[in-house]
């Protein structure tokens, strides 16, 4: 049987789902692509299906995927890019040789250079994080409210007043803790 790992959370923004492959940085961390299989799956979800990886290609996917997290808090907090975090984003945004290819429906579809190149796949990855952080995307970075979250995501909302990186979890976590603390004021008497 094959071992069962941590689902993935998806959103609509391809460069924030990827930081998202690991979440609650700030709690106890959730490492969604444990494995190198584990991000051949998260890619082919994705629409950047890849039909191997290996150990070092898996371990660029997680500098880009800090890179990413880091330049995009900076990001949301108006504060200066890390310099490092840009370099590695560059670096993999230029070294990414994926094309991308109009159907006959009018979508767009992602090509590999070849279907064992995980570095086309996160130069894909890369330029949407580009996108978003260089304010080129409608859209607006911010940082989840929840404290163990804080992850950074991309609030498309009509207001940009939302809250969480994710309504059903991190929403939710933080409604039931505020419900136990005010469950927790209240006098003994009541209980
Ligand atoms: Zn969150």
């Amino acid at each position: 049987m094959r071992a069962r790992f941590p689902d993935f959370r998806l959103g609509s923004v391809l460069a924030t789902s990827f930081t998202g492959t690991l979440s609650e940085r700030h709690g106890d961390a959730v490492e969604r692509i444990p494995t190198p299989q584990r991000l051949v799956d998260w890619l082919a979800v994705n629409g950047l299906a890849v039909d191997s990886c290996t150990a070092a290609q898996l371990d660029l996917a997680r500098e880009l995927r800090e890179s990413i997290h880091a330049a995009a808090t900076a990001a949301a907090n108006q504060d200066a890019l890390p310099a490092s975090a840009v370099h590695v984003i560059n670096d993999r945004s230029a070294q990414g040789r994926a094309a991308a290819i109009l159907t006959p429906e009018g979508k767009r579809q992602w090509r590999l250079s070849s279907a064992s190149c995980v570095e086309d796949a996160l130069g894909v990855i890369a330029a949407d994080a580009i996108s978003i952080i260089a304010g080129e995307r409608d859209g607006k970075l911010a940082l989840c409210a929840s404290p163990t979250c804080q992850a950074a995501f991309f609030d498309t909302s009509q207001s940009r007043s939302r809250k969480w990186c994710d309504m059903n979890t991190c929403g939710n976590r933080q409604k039931k803790a505020r419900f136990h603390a005010n469950q927790r004021k209240k006098p003994r008497s009541a209980e």
